[in-house]
């Protein structure tokens, strides 16, 4: 048996980066995967494919915006339907839209706090009661190192981030008595699609900033979840756990 054995764990954003990451590491740890994404079906049927035939655990990829609180409902029904019981849930699906602030566009602020904020209560809410019955469940919200230091045209994105922050704190006393643990991870600069536009030139400027000297692979945000969702991190719970080469201590 494997820590996560008979356990299912929801990732959104499941289909590219990090919670493509998350997905094969929580797989690896024995955990049945149903991943959430919004519009890549190829790769997200690729992460299916990979945990079903390579990993050998139950598998589905759920296509819906999140930040549709109606249709987050209908998936959370198919998936319970599939799986049972979800008792670990990876908040993981993010969006940016940069702007320096006097250019950014209502549109743009929406939009964000719609997928980053929005999407995290519409599954959460859907998802949290189950756990509580189960007396037993795990939350992992992923923020990011610009909701702890703020980051210059990211207003919209760092207060999302900001505010999973204070929404892993205040869940985890709702429910740390009901054997649920809630939690944060922060990861910095990571090699993703999300990251990949940057010029080099600022990605250089970038790495330079980080005293480890290179941006983070999408693994080792993943291994840091991996172990929140385990058996071993049991006493943890409203916690920030930065993943970020040291570039905010
Ligand atoms: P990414 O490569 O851009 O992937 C984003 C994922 O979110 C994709 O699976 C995408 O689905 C999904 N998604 C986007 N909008 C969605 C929506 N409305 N409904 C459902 N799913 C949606 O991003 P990433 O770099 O892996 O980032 C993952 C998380 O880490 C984000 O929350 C991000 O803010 C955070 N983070 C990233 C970095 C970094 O440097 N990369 C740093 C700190 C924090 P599709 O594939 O279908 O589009």
């Amino acid at each position: 048996m494997k820590e996560l054995s008979g356990k299912t764990a929801f990732v959104t954003g499941g289909s590219r980066g990090i919670g493509r990451a998350i997905c094969i590491a929580l797989a690896e740890a024995g955990a049945d995967i149903a991943l959430n994404y919004s519009a890549a079906d190829d790769q997200a049927h690729d992460v299916v494919k990979h945990l079903k035939e390579k990993l050998k655990v139950k598998a589905q990829a759920y296509k819906t915006d999140i930040s549709d609180e109606t249709s987050v409902r209908a998936m959370i029904e198919e998936v319970e339907k599939r799986f049972g019981r979800v008792t670990i849930l990876v908040n993981n699906a993010g969006i940016n839209r940069d702007k320096s602030f006097v250019r950014m566009t209502r549109a743009m602020w929406d939009e964000v706090l719609g997928v980053n904020l929005n999407g995290p209560f519409n599954v959460t809410n859907a998802l949290l009661s189950g756990m509580i019955e189960e007396g037993w469940g795990r939350v992992i919200n992923i923020s990011s190192m610009g909701g702890q230091t703020g980051n210059f045209g990211q207003a919209n994105y760092t207060v999302t981030k900001g505010g999973l922050i204070a929404f892993t704190m205040t869940l985890a006393r709702e429910v740390a008595r009901k054997g649920v643990t809630v939690n944060a991870v922060s990861p910095g600069y990571t090699a993703t699609d999300m990251t990949s536009g940057m010029p080099d030139a600022v990605k250089d400027q970038v790495q330079q900033m980080i005293p480890m000297g290179r941006m983070g692979e999408p693994e080792e945000i993943a291994s840091t979840v991996a172990f929140l969702a385990g058996p071993k991190s049991s006493y943890i719970t409203g916690q920030v756990l930065s993943v970020n080469g040291g570039m905010y201590m």
